[in-house]
């Protein structure tokens, strides 16, 4: 539940928006996924499209003439570490491009846009001045925010549970054989603590690996701790009921004082410093991965986005999310690298997209929020061609396999351009797993374009899919 103090908190930070730039409007784009979605991809890709104003051809405000201009501003908030564009946008661009190091923790950049407003009165005084606020921040600490309104009882009930599922057997086996080991009446060691701890987070970790892909277990900092690494408030787990009574010297009752002190420490101050600021969203979702997986893989991303959802959904009984959710009016799922398939799937990834947030989405709109699905490819690293076989056409893709990349047997040194065939997506996305099995892909990791074109002004220009459109939608309407 939230607190009086929260509302001021709140109520404060917008007026502290307001006075830092007391004439220039600001838009705070939130930019999200799950760990190796695409977020650093998809912002270094958003900044140097506005700079160098790119080839867009679906976003309005540069095709009619009317976008001037972006510079990078003063970075507004002290406290928040600069999303780091230079640093990756050389590693992209360099004499050796390689993709750049992704998200761990909460970053933010601003951009100052200007324009010609399309609108009478704007219009009239010569160009308007925009502030875009970029903020960069893992999924997984979204899936955080029903911790507020659980118990340590009630989060370990589920916890345990989940860890005991068939899917999870093989990652949790460990931590709950620890967990059967303890007595959790016994007197609290920090040596326990730790011991449990870092049993429960391996398993989190297993369940994340290649091939699992499984995605919808908080807390989220035991994945992606920032610079909480270690902290008291990141060493505990989950336990069973105890049995009797909870001495406050019990290892029980340590583990409990943790679980609140991750809850006041981590989670609230995050949603109500942060998340509550945004206007617009945008959902990066690594769809192809998930589907290259298989079913269980597929069933849980869905489970992740219908809990991240959640926290943009209003006017629910949780007063957190009537509160933080109150100034979101857009919100973007975006599949991400959709250069790993041909074009002739696009709309079919984006049909699947569309499926896998539909409960979710229905319930956004319906509190007042818009929401959308595309498939795009922030840069994108491979090309289109066709080959033909025994006189059949097959639609491939071509591009350099990142070195260590495998498949059928064959192991790639990097360096190596080869066409691929992807497989296609199904024609509708109800018949995705009819026999339970994957979706037959070839899903290998490409290295990123390696010859980039130059624009007149001499920029790199980074080629993409749908970016555009992507970028039209998040903030095309502010640009009237
Ligand atoms: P983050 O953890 O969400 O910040 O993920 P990143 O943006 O670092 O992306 C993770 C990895 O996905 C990158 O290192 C790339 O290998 C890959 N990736 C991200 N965006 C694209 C894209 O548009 N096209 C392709 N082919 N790969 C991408």
């Amino acid at each position: 539940p939230t607190t009086i103090t929260d509302e001021i908190g709140i109520a404060l930070g917008n007026l502290a928006d307001a006075a830092a730039a007391p004439f220039t409007p600001t838009l705070r784009l939130g930019v999200t996924g799950l760990s190796r979605a695409g977020k650093t991809i998809f912002i270094t890709a958003l900044i140097h499209n506005l700079l160098t104003g790119g080839r867009l051809p679906g976003f309005a405000a540069l095709t009619e003439g009317r976008f001037i201009g972006a510079r990078l501003a003063e970075h507004p908030d002290a406290g928040i570490p600069r999303f780091a564009y230079e640093q990756h946008l050389a590693a992209l661009t360099g004499k050796d491009p390689h993709w750049p190091d992704s998200t761990r923790k909460i970053s933010q950049l601003r951009l100052t846009l200007k324009f010609q407003s399309k609108r009478w009165v704007s219009g009239m005084f010569g160009p308007t001045v925009l502030n875009l606020d970029i903020v960069d921040y893992p999924g997984e600490w979204l899936l955080d925010l029903p911790l507020l309104s659980l118990s340590f009882a009630e989060w370990s009930e589920q916890a345990l549970k989940r860890a005991a599922l068939p899917h999870s057997q093989a990652e949790a086996a460990a931590f709950l054989s620890e967990i059967a080991q303890t007595d959790s009446s016994k007197e609290a060691t920090d040596v326990d603590a730790e011991r449990l701890a870092t049993a429960f987070t391996d398993y989190l970790r297993r369940s994340r690996e290649d091939g699992r892909a499984l995605s919808t277990l908080p807390p989220g900092r035991f994945l992606l701790p920032g610079d909480l690494e270690g902290s008291p408030a990141l060493t505990f787990a989950p336990l069973p009921p105890s049995v009797g009574p909870v001495r406050s010297s019990s290892l029980y009752a340590m583990l409990e004082r943790r679980y609140e002190a991750y809850k006041a420490i981590v989670v609230r101050p995050f949603f109500r410093d942060h998340f509550a600021r945004l206007d617009r969203q945008v959902v990066l979702v690594d769809t192809l991965r998930a589907l290259n997986a298989g079913p269980a893989a597929v069933a849980d991303l869905e489970t992740a986005l219908t809990d991240i959802l959640s926290c943009f959904r209003q006017g629910d009984n949780n007063p957190i999310t009537r509160l933080v959710a109150r100034r979101i009016d857009r919100i973007l799922f975006a599949a991400t690298k959709a250069d790993h398939i041909h074009s002739s799937s696009h709309d079919r990834l984006e049909a699947v997209m569309n499926r896998l947030v539909a409960d979710a989405a229905r319930k956004a709109r319906f509190a007042g929020a818009e929401t959308r699905s595309m498939a795009i490819a922030a840069i994108r690293a491979t090309r289109e061609s066709v080959i033909e076989e025994a006189g059949e056409k097959h639609e491939v893709i071509v591009g350099t396999p990142q070195a260590g990349e495998v498949l059928d047997g064959r192991t790639y040194d990097g360096k190596t351009e080869i066409a691929l065939f992807p497989g296609d997506l199904p024609e509708h996305p109800d018949s995705l797993f009819e026999d339970g099995r994957p979706v037959a892909l070839n899903f290998l990791r490409f290295q990123p374009p390696q010859r980039l074109e130059k624009n007149a002004e001499g920029n790199v220009v980074l080629p993409h899919i749908r970016f555009d459109r992507a970028l039209d939608y998040l903030i095309g309407d502010w640009l009237r």
